[in-house]
């Protein structure tokens, strides 16, 4: 009998082929719109990536509110993924539905500050402890202009990234370790520069690495997610962050942390949580209710030398900024979300919630007595294909196994139940029930009793 990841290997294949045809039997008026966008949409979808799904043609989506969405047949679906975190506080909250409104017939973009500019910067500088803000439209662009401005007032080119990291479309950060060299990664699309020239790469909860690679002082940033959420979920071991940061400081080096996914972890994300220092913070997806929406924020020692690059660069394009970039649209949805969704006891259910999921699903891994481990960070819940959570990326992305991941993905759709695709993660948000929880645990404990 063959054995992979501690589960019957012929049961999954067989349980995946199951599935698929019951998805298929499911979703006609999927597939029909699938059939009509065919000929239009680039590999069928408006996103290339959507069709990397486990379904067998993509889910359409008709309407979607807090915990739940409703797909184009009119399958209820309890919504654990919640557009992998932009909908992490539900889907169209009420406060955000109304800002919205509101902003409808009051102009969208004008490429000046509207009034609740003011307001959402010092929100943020309350929440994150750091004075000053710009906005971008997606957390890619966040970063990317981030790795600008900090490259500019540096002076240094390079800038540091871990191994199996993910910041979005962000060419710089393509970097793996392969048997401990930098190489540029090979899914990589049209790159046609060396990004190894300056992109230095180590493996998390390394500091040895961390320092030696520091030690020339020529990079300019640590961009970093707090822990790593984006190759499975890897946590920092005790003191990684404290240490790390003394060594990134002593090398002069400026340290970025990117909230995009942490910010799970609470109302200030992860860096606020645990007391870090960072000298930037970056976050998107959820900041606006999951318009397109994100912003980054500095310190004051950091705001003047950024100033002083600018002030002493030629007039002129900078590189840094789109035309619809803190939009009055997105400005009234972030104001919104942030005073009256984004909440500390909003939080405080998250987390309460959170736990029991993961403690369910560890009862149900343990009760089939699979060899797997589950992870939280505050709202965010992993289970990954290994007895104990991976140290760094290299032994994140060995537990990695997208054919056991998609049969499980699938059994849990069939059974209106979505989790997040391409790993194994679970968000709950202020509106998820017992119910649904209940439901989910029901449905994975039913698919692990199917595969062992
Ligand atoms: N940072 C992190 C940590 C992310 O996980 C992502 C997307 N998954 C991004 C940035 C980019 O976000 P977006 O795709 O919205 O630009």
């Amino acid at each position: 009998m063959g054995t992979r990841d501690g589960v019957n290997w012929p049961r999954v294949q067989a349980l995946a082929v199951r599935e698929r045809a019951d998805y298929i039997a499911r979703h006609p008026a999927s597939q029909a719109l699938a059939m009509q966008a065919a000929p239009h949409l680039l590999f069928g979808v408006p996103m290339h990536w959507m069709n990397d799904w486990s379904t067998p043609f993509p889910l359409t989506v008709a309407a979607a509110s807090g915990a739940h969405f409703i797909d184009a047949d009119g399958m209820q679906y309890a919504d654990f993924c919640l557009g992998d975190t932009g909908a992490m506080f539900g889907h169209a909250p009420a406060p955000v539905a109304a800002a919205i409104a509101r902003q409808a017939t009051g102009g969208y973009t004008a490429m000046l500050p509207s009034s609740d500019a003011a307001p959402v910067a010092t929100e943020l500088a309350r929440r994150f402890a750091l004075p000053y803000w710009q906005f971008a439209l997606s957390a890619s662009d966040a970063n990317r202009f981030m790795l600008r401005w900090l490259r500019a007032a540096t002076g240094r080119s390079k800038i540091l990234v871990f191994n199996g990291c993910y910041h979005g479309t962000v060419d710089d950060v393509f970097v793996d370790l392969e048997n401990g060299a930098p190489v540029q990664r090979a899914s990589l699309l049209g790159q046609v520069h060396d990004l190894t020239a300056h992109t230095v790469v180590v493996e998390f909860n390394d500091l040895a690495a961390l320092d030696a690679a520091l030690s020339a002082r020529d990079v300019a940033c640590v961009l970093a997610e707090p822990v790593m959420t984006n190759v499975g979920m890897v946590l920092p071991q005790p003191g990684y962050w404290d240490a790390a940061q003394d060594i990134i400081a002593r090398h002069g080096t400026l340290l970025v942390i990117d909230e995009t996914h942490t910010i799970s972890s609470g109302p200030g994300g992860y860096a606020q949580a645990h007391g870090m220092r960072p000298d930037a913070v970056v976050i998107g997806k959820p900041l606006a209710g999951g318009l397109p929406c994100a912003a980054y924020g500095m310190t004051q020692e950091l705001a003047r030398r950024v100033e002083h690059a600018k002030r002493s660069a030629p007039a002129g394009h900078s590189g840094i900024g789109t035309t619809l970039s803190a939009n009055m649209f997105a400005m009234a949805a972030m104001r919104a979300n942030l005073e009256q969704v984004m909440t500390a006891a909003a939080y405080t259910q998250m987390f309460a919630m959170a736990q029991q999921l993961a403690d369910g699903l560890r009862a149900s891994i343990a009760r089939h007595q699979l060899p797997w481990c589950v992870t939280q960070v505050g709202a965010r819940t992993e289970f990954q294909f290994g007895p104990v959570p991976p140290h760094n990326g290299s032994e994140a992305q060995r537990l990695m196994d997208e054919e056991l991941e998609q049969a499980i993905h699938l059994y849990l759709l069939n059974r209106g139940v979505l989790i997040t695709p391409f790993h194994n993660m679970l968000l709950v948000c202020p509106s998820t029930s017992d119910g649904d929880l209940q439901h989910l645990l029901a449905a994975f404990d039913g698919c692990l009793a199917a595969l062992v």
